[in-house]
């Protein structure tokens, strides 16, 4: 993905237009690790118990540490955000606390990001 089209797709998101950020996103897709996987592994019913939502959550992340485009995975979920599911590897958590961070750093160094 060229930084070009980071730089909109931010924009976009940062703006709110979630539409057009979604427009702009490459078709990543197609390389994803998890093609032919069961989505069940990455979207576990709200009715397994904590036993059986971890290891869908170990065997989704072992797919998604194998994947090459698992960033780009990761920042489409980020953008939407996407409140469920494990996306580049990552589950809802750990997404807001890895954002929450990403945001904190940027406020810290506002001269690195061009702010
Ligand atoms: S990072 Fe994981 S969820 Fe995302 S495309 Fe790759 S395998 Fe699928």
């Amino acid at each position: 993905m060229t930084s070009d089209r980071i730089t909109r797709i931010v924009d976009a998101a940062e703006s709110g237009d979630s539409v057009r950020a979604r427009r702009e996103e490459p078709h990543w897709r197609e390389d994803a690790g998890c093609r032919g996987a069961d989505p069940a592994v990455f979207f576990p019913a709200s009715e397994l118990s904590a036993v059986d939502k971890a290891r869908h959550e170990r065997t989704a992340k072992l797919i998604c540490g194998n994947c090459p485009v698992r960033r780009q995975c990761h920042d489409f979920a980020a953008i939407g955000p996407e409140p469920y599911g494990i996306w580049g590897g990552m589950t809802p958590t750990e997404r807001k606390r890895r954002h929450r961070r990403a945001q904190m750093y940027r406020r810290v160094r506002p001269s690195e990001h061009g702010r």
